[in-house]
């Protein structure tokens, strides 16, 4: 696997606007996209810093991937992104070395990225997320 950068860190939160709003007024970062991920029932709202970004997360349905982790565990870090070159030669591998996968496929993520999720069982506990540009 030849892993690039974090490309970046995902951060659930209950309400998209009054976060983007604190990244904007604190750390001065501009917000440069929101798209809705419907496979993923999320909103995303996008900052870059350097070659990483942050990526907020905000559930569109209570039943959604982050509607239950903000249940479970309270708003805060989601999951890390890493930017890897082939992607589907990289899941073969790391399947291999007998790393669980949430995705046996890369799917569409926001942002024109193909990603998959890898089980935090098997990664100390990180819900990772690899992806590759299109
Ligand atoms: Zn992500």
């Amino acid at each position: 696997m030849l892993t690039t950068h974090i490309e970046h860190i995902g951060i659930a939160v209950k309400n998209l606007n009054e976060s983007i709003k604190y990244y904007e007024e604190i750390f001065n970062l501009k917000c440069y996209a929101i798209e809705e991920v419907k496979d993923q029932k999320v909103r995303t709202a996008f900052f870059q810093i350097g070659e990483t970004k942050i990526e907020l997360l905000e559930s569109t349905e209570p039943d959604g991937p982050v509607g239950k982790f903000i249940e479970k565990k309270g708003e805060g870090v989601h999951h890390i992104a890493f930017a890897v070159n082939n992607l589907n030669g990289t899941l073969k591998e790391i399947e291999a070395k007998g790393i669980q996968l949430i995705d046996k496929q890369p799917r569409n993520g926001a942002e024109g990225l193909e990603i998959v999720f890898l089980h935090p069982r098997s990664t100390y506990g990180v819900l990772t997320e690899l992806c590759e540009k299109k």
